[in-house]
């Protein structure tokens, strides 16, 4: 496929995505969660594209040279396409740098760099989201991710992880949660890299350099392997989750934990327990060993 056919493809696709999932409306006011890597930068860059009223948040993670030689990407692009760029850091609002929260919550519970990371970015985006009076989270989770993690949990053997899944998270709604939405699901990470290329988005191609996550990553190869016999298992994965979820969402309704919302008795926001995730984190960081 040539480059002017695969980047039409691909934003047919994403346009496709949001009307057959109804992810976003015209009146929406749209926090595109944009960390500087192919698939926020892609997403972004569609949504301007087609009209929407679209911002973009990027969480700096204090991550030494890598955090800066991103910045710079995000603040251009934002720049060039006259997108409003909202920047926060983790320290400022979580009271420590990224590097500092892992190696304190790590001395005590064995939790992987990744799972940290990903409570306290949702934490950060959902809370900037209700700030800016946001009423959609933009993603740039893709088909890849997806198959990933429905996978992960397969082999967790733990079909419940897998309830708040798909295109739009959660599975309640709640003034205070800032629904999150997924426009690149059905997009494979491979075709993602090209038309980042074909279109010269000024991203950093390298994972984090923190992230860790053997599991995921043996997945993930197991998962490249599998779709080189058998092209389109990872759509195939999502697609039968996709089928099944009704099913899996009837079976978990009387799940008391799953369907209960509270507030969290430190910071107020939604949580399905006592305690948020992100202030779980911070009374482990706290309290002495
Ligand atoms: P990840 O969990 O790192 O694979 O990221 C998944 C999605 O979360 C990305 O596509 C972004 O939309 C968002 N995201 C990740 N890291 C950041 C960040 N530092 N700032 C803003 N959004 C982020
Ligand atoms: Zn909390």
């Amino acid at each position: 496929m040539g480059n002017v056919n695969h980047i039409d493809h691909i934003e047919n696709k994403v346009m496709k995505t949001i009307a057959d999932h109804e992810l976003i409306l015209k009146d929406d006011k749209i926090l595109v969660a944009y960390s500087g890597g192919k698939d926020s930068c892609a997403v972004l860059y569609m949504l301007k594209k087609l009209g929407y009223n679209v911002e973009a948040l990027t969480i700096d993670l204090l991550i030494g040279d890598w955090s800066m030689e991103n910045l710079v990407n995000i603040r251009k692009f934002c720049k060039e396409q006259k997108i409003k760029l909202h920047e926060v850091n983790v320290r400022d609002e979580f009271g420590y740098s990224m590097c500092y929260i892992r190696s304190a919550v790590q001395a005590k519970v064995a939790l992987k760099n990744c799972t940290i990371c990903g409570v306290i970015k949702r934490w950060i985006l959902n809370r900037k989201a209700r700030e800016l009076e946001a009423t959609k989270i933009v993603t740039g989770h893709n088909l890849d991710d997806e198959a990933q993690t429905i996978f992960m949990n397969m082999m967790k053997g733990n079909p419940k992880l897998s309830v708040g899944l798909g295109p739009k998270s959660g599975v309640m709604s709640d003034g205070k949660f800032v629904q999150r939405v997924k426009p690149l699901y059905f997009c494979a990470d491979s075709d993602l890299r090209k038309y980042s290329m074909a279109m010269k988005f000024p991203v950093l191609y390298d994972p984090c350099p923190c992230s860790s996550a053997a599991f995921r990553r043996d997945i993930l190869n197991a998962l490249d392997g599998l779709e080189k016999e058998y092209p389109q298992v990872k759509y195939n994965i999502v697609n039968n989750y996709l089928k099944s979820r009704p099913m899996l969402v009837k079976a978990y309704s009387g799940d008391d934990k799953l369907n209960r919302m509270n507030y969290c008795t430190s910071c107020g926001d939604p949580t399905r327990n006592a305690v948020c995730k992100a202030c779980e984190l911070l009374n482990i960081i706290k309290v002495p060993a």
